[in-house]
């Protein structure tokens, strides 16, 4: 396969390529499936054919029938001797079809598939491929609901071979899509462009696209399906990297970042200001912070610190160091209780500096985001808290020099950059409390300086968690009201249903009102949910904060960053729908004071890894831990959140397991920027147009 002829040139970006086919119109999919598909975000042949199988089933290996053995999952030939349709007691349509091959015969069960019975007929005597889970009973031996194909005349192994399995949406069936990927295929693969230049092919041992593309969908054996998936991984993080190389290169090597001035007196001014000694790796990483901003090169630093460590107090020196410098802060924070509760402490803090502090967030009135924006554009606010409302378009700023975004994960690097490219190539300094290992932050990141808070402030005792099963619910509630009685306030966590914030609600209004109504009537219980208004939540945290609600029913909107140092007792209702990252980002909010701190996860735990979740956090007090065994747990896309959010489009490639090709091709893609900055070169053409393609947004304000 040539790479890069003039045709392939001429074949992408056209309207007239075939990868740009309307997926209604490539075969087997019609209007009805292109609605399907478009759930999947699917537009085009060539959306189809980065669909990438999720995992794949080993076919290779077919059974005879008279020896399948109950309860696994095989790959069956038989030729097809009967149909028999019926209908079940509650309505169901019933079909039963019988496929033998000389050493018994098989039962095929299939559900509400009518249109089958008719497909069968015409395929009587004919030999068919089945998959699925068999279930031996003395009656005979069956499958329920099993993946089935004629098989092909040409290929007389059928389709007894790595069979790729696809994320699905309702009303799509596996076999259909398979099919209609392998249309795709047919259609898109000749006029795939190669995309990568030969001689870095050729130095990585990485094969062609069409060879890749097909193998990754139809691996011939395990062998070629790892050079496919190779070659595709190393892709995906080529053009990554060549986006972060270029936007490294357009703002470090053109801008210089700004020269903050250093008053040499600060940290005694700073410390005399607040209420508590800072610890000694607050003040190294103060100092750290400090000399970044000090220098003229753009400052681009990873705060970490366990929840609790304080890491709030080192963003403030950080904020009072820009506006001493005459430049304004902005603080990006996940959520508006979050975004209000960092308001509240840092204007109740910085105003004695004669700072001045606003908010911002998407549920305040028109009028209030209004006053807002103006005074950030004319430069007389000069810190701005607030969430995502932060990066809308309306916001200006005058000198925005330093960029804060807190508890890091929630956001994607795309909105880090938006809010940064708000200001004069402002300093940023990231904050988060989950540990991050270093190939991932350099993926994500880029190139990044890491401060580490490794010491909380002093008498923290650790949160003593409990786990209790559903029979002794009674006595936990006696055990928190005793609590309350010597003056202590709880959290009463309520999980996020299925997704759904207004469910949640639902269900966080419900509880509410039986602690208040039936188990706490003596206490004063209150209610925070994420659909409650602006408002009403800033309302009840400013009561629970004062002590004067006994008890907070919230949802995970607690989870980040709420800091209420007398509330030292937290509940978890139905913990185990949890994951470990979240249980002890929910259990810091307790972890403020000197009191002795009590956690309870409630709940029958369902499933062993449930049940292993609850036992390390009933074991475990340590976020590093913790977020290791997580990551092990979830994979990074989950842990990240970095598959919601789509930060880094990554479809194939795993940071962690793939560290290796991410770490080759970021080499590449550094020195091929270094080489040529702008892909300006006539062999790096289809390079550049496909890195637009993937990564506009990241690159649309430094490269022209
Ligand atoms: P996180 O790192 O989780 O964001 P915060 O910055 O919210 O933690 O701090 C947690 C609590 O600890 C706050 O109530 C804060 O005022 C307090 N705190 C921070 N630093 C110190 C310190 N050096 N000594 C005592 N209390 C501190
Ligand atoms: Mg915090």
């Amino acid at each position: 396969m040539s790479s890069q002829t003039p045709a392939d040139r001429e074949g992408i970006g056209k309207r007239t390529s075939p990868l740009d086919t309307p997926i209604q119109y490539v075969k087997g999919v019609g209007p009805q499936g292109a609605l399907l598909l478009g759930k999947l975000d699917i537009q085009t042949a060539g959306d189809l054919i980065l669909h990438f199988p999720m995992r794949y089933e080993d076919r290779r290996e077919q059974r005879k029938i008279a020896a399948l053995r109950d309860g696994e999952k095989v790959t069956v030939c038989g030729r097809l001797i009967g149909c028999e349709a019926t209908r079940t007691k509650n309505g169901r349509f019933l079909l039963k079809a019988f496929i033998e091959d000389g050493t018994g015969t098989l039962e095929l069960v299939f559900f509400n598939q009518w249109f089958l019975k008719k497909t069968f007929a015409k395929l009587h005597g004919r030999w068919i491929n089945v998959y699925g889970t068999v279930e031996v009973s003395p009656w005979g031996v069956r499958m329920a609901s099993p993946e089935w194909s004629e098989m092909d005349e040409d290929d007389p192994a059928g389709s007894a071979r790595i069979t790729p399995v696809y994320p699905l949406t309702e009303g799509l069936y596996q076999k259909r899509l398979r099919d209609i990927i392998k249309n795709a295929l047919a259609l898109c693969l000749d006029h795939l462009p190669e995309l990568l230049p030969a001689d870095l092919r050729a130095r990585h041992h990485l094969i062609g696209i069409r060879e890749a593309m097909w193998n990754i969908h139809h691996p011939e054996d395990s062998g070629k399906l790892d050079l496919a998936r190779r070659r595709l991984v190393f892709e995906e993080f080529l053009f990554l990297q060549l986006a972060l190389a270029m936007r490294k290169h357009a703002l470090q090597d053109e801008k210089p970042g700004i020269t903050f001035p250093l008053d040499p007196d600060f940290m005694e001014r700073f410390e005399s200001a607040l209420p508590f000694q800072l610890t000694a790796a607050q003040r190294r990483v103060i100092e750290e912070i400090r000399a970044d901003m000090g220098s003229p090169r753009a400052m681009n630093r990873l705060l970490q610190g366990d929840v609790g460590a304080g890491k709030t107090v080192v963003a403030m020196a950080a904020i009072l160091t820009a506006t001493d410098g005459g430049y304004q802060a902005a603080l990006m924070a996940p959520t508006e209780i979050l975004a209000e509760q960092h308001y509240l402490t840092l204007s109740s803090m910085l105003e004695p500096f004669g700072v001045e502090v606003q908010l911002l967030v998407g549920s305040m009135k028109q009028k209030g985001k209004q006053l807002v924006r103006e005074r950030l554009a004319d430069g007389r606010c000069q810190l701005v808290v607030g969430t995502h409302a932060l990066i809308q378009e309306s916001v200006t700023f005058k000198r925005l020099g330093l960029v804060i975004i807190d508890e890091q994960h929630r956001f994607g690097v795309l909105q880090r950059l938006e809010l940064v490219q708000k200001g004069l190539n402002p300093d940023v300094l990231v904050m988060s409390a989950t540990p991050i290992p270093r190939t991932l932050a350099l993926t994500v990141y880029g190139d990044l300086d890491v401060s580490v808070i490794d010491e909380l402030p002093p008498g923290r005792k650790p949160v003593r968690t409990f786990w209790k099963r559903e029979k002794e619910r009674q006595a936990v509630y006696r055990g928190i009201d005793r609590l309350i009685a010597q003056g202590r306030q709880a959290y009463v966590v309520c999980p996020l249903v299925e997704e759904n914030e207004r469910a949640s609600a639902m269900a966080a209004e419900e509880l509410y009102g039986r602690l208040q109504g039936e188990v706490f009537p003596n206490r004063r219980v209150g209610l925070l949910h994420g659909q409650m208004g602006a408002y009403d939540k800033q309302d009840v945290m400013e009561r629970f904060r004062a002590g004067e609600i006994d008890i907070l029913v919230a949802t995970t909107v607690i989870e980040v960053g709420v800091d209420v140092p007398n509330a030292t007792v937290m509940l978890v209702e139905n913990a185990d729908r949890f994951g470990l990252s979240t249980l002890h980002q929910l259990r810091g909010r307790i972890r403020r004071s000197d009191q002795a701190a009590y956690c309870v996860l409630l709940c029958d735990a369902s499933t062993e890894e449930a049940r292993r979740r609850l036992q390390i956090l009933v074991e475990s007090d340590d976020g590093f831990r913790i977020a290791d065994e997580d990551l092990r747990m979830r994979g990074p896309g989950e842990f990240y959140g970095t598959r919601q959010s789509g930060i880094l489009k990554l479809r194939l490639a795993d940071v962690v397991t793939d560290a290796r090709l991410l770490d080759l091709a970021r080499r590449e893609a550094f020195s091929l920027v270094k080489a040529d900055p702008e892909l300006s070169h006539p062999e790096h053409a289809l390079l550049r147009e496909e890195l637009h393609r993937r990564y506009h947004r990241l690159l649309w304000a430094t490269v022209s």
